[in-house]
């Protein structure tokens, strides 16, 4: 039974319905927190943190650098950068002091700031491609009526990074942001990307309005499509993904290439398409800083290109198509609760005895472990609806039951989710500790990604019916 992301992250406790009302005050959530910004609950919490902890390692790991930028910044900045004149209708303006200001819409221009400062200081110690990242939070206005869960919002936060380049590192670049895409797909989510299930959309100019909706000369728009195309190509040839152009799409600061993919869609049995990664160019920053000037004078070139980059593009709206695609089935390393201990009682007080304070040991060897393991109970004549509602509303990577058997050898079989067959399989171990082997297979993805696992052991008990 399809069920949207709301409903689904409201079962795992991740987020709050905007709709339901605050005891007491008796108004909605949504009437305090205003449409678009989705207020997280606990599990919520947990998963972005792990997912940010992920992000922020896997970056450093591939050679960015990580910043932090300020929320609000004067307006002065976007009007440096042009924002203001292009973009001012999706902005929040503020005036404080007879001073205007705005909330960030976009991480960028402090970036670049932070780039000129080390650059100026540091000079040729700067080595280019220089590469930096931040998980920054970000607000765009969008009206209200366009506004849907977490996959439409006005407050996000991007795994955003700017990439500052020469000329002759732009393929390379753009390939090895291809690859950690496909890295943080496969490894964390259990995304395959390949031919099968992913394009990449480019989006151009529209010649006629260069000027006017899209800025820079017809010269410079020549040259960065001409690159994005040479790229497109580059993916083909080495990952078999297809492409295809569309005129006039283009950022009004340059043209850029989509990855889009195909995934589950459980409303209609079918697939959806989402926009997952991009990857822009953008000449105007540059220009408008005068970075070009500067690097001519600090390195001694002038063939300087930035490009914005995100892999999952909008935490916030990446967790709905997410949830949703696969019903709430997160990867074992960002599930609120990774393991149920499900202790089968029979009714006999003395048996069921046991057979709960097996469970409970089970459940306390995996907490020791860290992993965020619960015990439970049910009466025999219920486990198959019990099961239904576990594997449905908490979607456990581990379930383990124990009954009397069990109790008896020791023996304990584990189901563990496997996502290459989208099932739990079985694995039988001998005694507590072999468990260990179970959490080693289940981490054994994320490990090849960032090394060891994040440990988060934050127990969600009352989760468990
Ligand atoms: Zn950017």
């Amino acid at each position: 039974m399809y069920r949207d992301h709301i409903d689904i992250g409201y079962d795992m406790d991740i987020l709050i319905k905007p709709t339901s009302r605050v005891p007491m005050i008796g108004r909605e959530y949504g009437h305090f927190t205003g449409p678009g910004n989705p207020l997280f609950s606990l599990g919520g919490g947990l998963v972005r943190s792990i997912l940010y902890y992920i992000l922020t390692r896997f970056h450093i790991l591939h050679g960015y650098y990580v910043v932090e930028t300020p929320i609000i910044a004067r307006t002065t900045l976007y009007k440096l950068t042009g924002h203001l004149d292009f973009y001012r209708e999706n902005m929040f303006l503020l005036d404080i002091e007879g001073d205007q200001y705005a909330i960030k819409p976009m991480n960028c221009p402090y970036h670049v700031l932070i780039f000129m400062n080390l650059v100026e200081r540091y000079r040729g110690k700067i080595k280019l491609p220089f590469k930096v990242f931040e998980l920054g939070k970000v607000h765009r206005y969008e009206i209200s009526g366009a506004l849907k869960g977490l996959m439409r919002v006005r407050g996000f936060t991007q795994d955003d990074a700017h990439l500052f380049t020469r000329e002759r590192d732009i393929r390379d670049l753009f390939l090895s942001v291809f690859g950690e895409l496909r890295e943080i797909y496969e490894k964390l989510f259990h995304i395959s990307i390949s031919a099968e299930t992913v394009k990449l959309r480019i989006s151009l100019s529209d010649r006629s309005k260069i000027g006017e909706e899209f800025m820079g000369s017809v010269e410079e728009w020549s040259v960065a499509e001409e690159n994005i195309m040479k790229v497109a190509e580059e993916i083909h040839r080495v990952y078999k993904v297809d492409f295809y152009a569309k005129e006039g799409e283009a950022a009004f600061y340059g043209p850029k290439l989509d990855v889009i993919a195909q995934l589950p869609d459980p409303e209609t049995g079918g697939v959806k398409e989402w926009q997952i990664g991009t990857m822009q160019f953008d000449f105007n920053l540059p220009r408008r800083f005068q970075l070009t000037k500067l690097l001519e004078e600090t390195h001694g070139f002038s063939d300087l290109y930035m490009i914005h980059r995100a892999l999952l593009g909008s935490i916030e709206r990446f967790l709905g198509v997410y949830l949703e695609a696969y019903q709430g089935r997160l990867p074992y390393i960002l599930s609120p609760i990774q393991a149920v201990v499900v202790g089968i009682k029979t009714g006999r007080t003395e048996e069921d005895e046991r057979i709960m304070g097996f469970a409970e040991r089970v459940a306390e060897y995996l907490r020791g472990r860290e992993v965020r393991a619960v015990a439970s109970s049910i009466d025999k004549p219920h486990l198959s609806g019990y099961i239904r509602k576990l594997r449905t509303q908490l979607h456990p990577p581990i379930i383990i039951y124990i009954g009397r058997r069990e109790v008896e050898s020791g023996r304990i079989s584990v189901n563990l989710y496997d996502f290459s067959i989208r099932n739990y399989r079985r694995i039988t171990v001998e005694k507590i500790e072999d468990l260990d082997s179970v959490i080693d297979e289940a981490e054994k993805d994320v490990k090849s990604l960032i090394g060891n696992p994040p440990k988060y052991p934050v127990q969600l008990e009352y989760l468990i019916f």
